[in-house]
């Protein structure tokens, strides 16, 4: 197999034109390393594992060389930022090194500045490309739509942060890297043509079916509109069910595929508080966990708001966003539904997944856990270990006995079946990226490796690998996971 075949500019990003981006090249970083690979992307790629190996390789993904029929690019886009209009952003640290035959864009992150780096300086520290890394590869084997992530590698340049830290670059993969922002970008500039451009660019190669159906007043942009927020609500359902906080929902964060990106102050919850804020940054708790499906919806509204020049009317605009709501509350509850074991849809169903999530909150019961522990109560007919999680059992007892009865209607074989798939045993905590990140800073990635293993299946048993699926440490309260990276 050949090494990173990317094509030439037609067809692809490149093609939209120079209002766009700019063409530059990544900027070298000094001794190279390996840090970690993905071999399900690799594979995703056609990559030859002994090309994946090589120094050359080892070049290309730091950045120092470009692949052959490269013309790397940032983009420019604009966006809201914690509710607030922030003008022109862009990709001030990632470069497009371009797009693979079978149409996927490759991307290096913390590959140096770039016309859109502002105050910045290009580069992402070891430590946050370690958790891109590691969780868009978990995402991706969890099913929730995202980013992959070929390969992390470092270098000891030094990056300045609240400490000095090491320089690192993910190479990170996806149909497209288009935002929300994109489109704002060029609606803020009275952009007509550029926006036209770029809407009709996503509908071709992403959306095709919105110009094809049959349209609300036949138009495709509304249709577009429509197709992206249904898209999001389904991503932001599946954050949901799974317990996973994005921490920073700006609009330029969100994908005009319905992706999970920008992977920084994430966290998946310890304890279910709904209220949970992941990002230190993030002082007012705009991003909360309980918040993100309607942080969502109102980052769709700029979305519409940018689009609106082309869709012409306001309440065609309105109306591509009715379905939002509506998709959000089936994805979630056929997801809650799963996680519970209830094969067939039920009247109490509802009722159940509420009396659940709020006895979670008032006790505090820790998320992942308590899913897990009821998948296999289920298989083994025993709820003891599922009572010992809560601190008030009595609200429990209650509420198993309306479960059990739902659930002795089914099939028990196939409830269990169903909650071992949908319920994962190994999620990347906080506390498992910390471990995994010092000993990467110490030059040992055996921690980041079977990290990396485990969440390549995290609904697997993988026996001896009981403690990655315990309880946080008491430490892991205290780490401060901010927008700094
Ligand atoms: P984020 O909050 O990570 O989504 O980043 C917001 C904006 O800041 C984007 O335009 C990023 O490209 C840019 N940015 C973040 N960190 C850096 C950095 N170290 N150097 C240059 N630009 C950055
Ligand atoms: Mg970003
Ligand atoms: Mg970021």
């Amino acid at each position: 197999a050949p090494p990173l075949d990317l094509t030439d500019d037609c067809g692809g990003f490149a093609s939209l034109g120079p209002a766009f981006f700019t063409h530059l090249n990544p900027t070298p970083l000094p001794q190279p390393y390996w840090v970690g690979t993905s071999g399900g992307v690799a594979d995703l790629l056609g990559l030859d594992a002994a090309w994946l190996a090589s120094d050359e390789a080892l070049r290309v993904f730091t950045g120092n060389a470009c692949p052959p029929g490269s013309r790397p690019l940032a983009s420019v886009y604009s966006g809201h930022q914690f509710g607030v209009w922030a003008g022109q952003l862009g990709d001030g640290r990632a470069i497009l090194l371009g797009e693979t035959t079978g149409g996927l864009e490759v991307q290096l992150k913390g590959s140096g500045r770039t016309p859109y780096s502002r105050m910045g300086d290009g580069r992402a520290v070891l430590r946050s490309s370690i958790r891109e890394f590691l969780c868009s590869e978990a995402m991706h084997a969890l099913g929730i739509p995202s980013s992959r992530a070929l390969c992390v590698t470092g270098s000891p340049a030094p990056v300045h942060r609240e400490e000095t830290e090491t320089a690192a670059v993910v190479t990170r993969v996806a149909q497209s890297f288009i935002r929300f922002g994109h489109f704002e970008h060029f609606a803020a500039r009275d952009m007509e043509k550029e926006l036209r451009t770029l809407a009709d660019y996503v509908i071709d190669r992403y959306y095709p079916a919105c110009r094809t159906a049959p349209q609300p007043g036949g138009n495709a942009y509304a249709a577009l509109l429509q197709a992206v927020s249904e898209r999001t609500a389904t991503m932001v359902a599946q954050w949901q069910a799974v317990g996973f906080c994005h921490g920073v929902m700006n609009t330029d964060n969100m994908s005009i595929l319905g992706l999970t990106i920008d992977y920084g102050p994430f966290q998946f919850l310890d304890a279910f508080v709904p209220g949970h804020v992941c990002n230190h940054s993030d002082t007012q708790g705009r991003y909360a966990y309980n918040r993100q499906p309607n942080v969502a919806y109102w980052n769709l509204f700029c979305l519409a708001q940018a689009l609106l020049p082309l869709i012409g009317d306001q309440e065609l605009a309105q109306a591509a966003l009715v379905s939002y709501k509506t998709v959000f509350s089936t994805e979630f509850m056929a997801r809650m539904r799963a996680k519970l074991g209830l094969v067939q849809e039920g009247a109490g169903d509802a009722d159940l997944i509420d009396g659940i999530l709020l006895l979670l909150a008032k006790n505090g019961v820790d998320y992942t856990i308590f899913w897990r522990r009821l998948s296999q109560a289920v298989a083994h007919n025993d709820f003891e270990p599922v009572r010992d999680l809560f601190a008030d059992p009595a609200g429990w007892d209650r509420w198993e006995l309306s479960y059990s009865a739902l659930l002795a209607l089914m099939n028990k074989e196939l409830s269990a079946d169903l909650m071992l798939k949908t319920n994962p045993k190994f999620v990347l905590r906080n506390h498992l990226g910390e471990q995994a990140i010092r000993a990467a800073k110490l030059g040992d990635f055996s921690e980041l490796r079977t990290l990396q293993r485990l969440l390549e299946r995290p609904f697997d048993e993988h026996p001896g690998h009981d403690a990655w699926a315990d309880f946080p440490p008491d430490w892991a309260s205290s780490i401060e996971i901010s927008c700094s990276s």
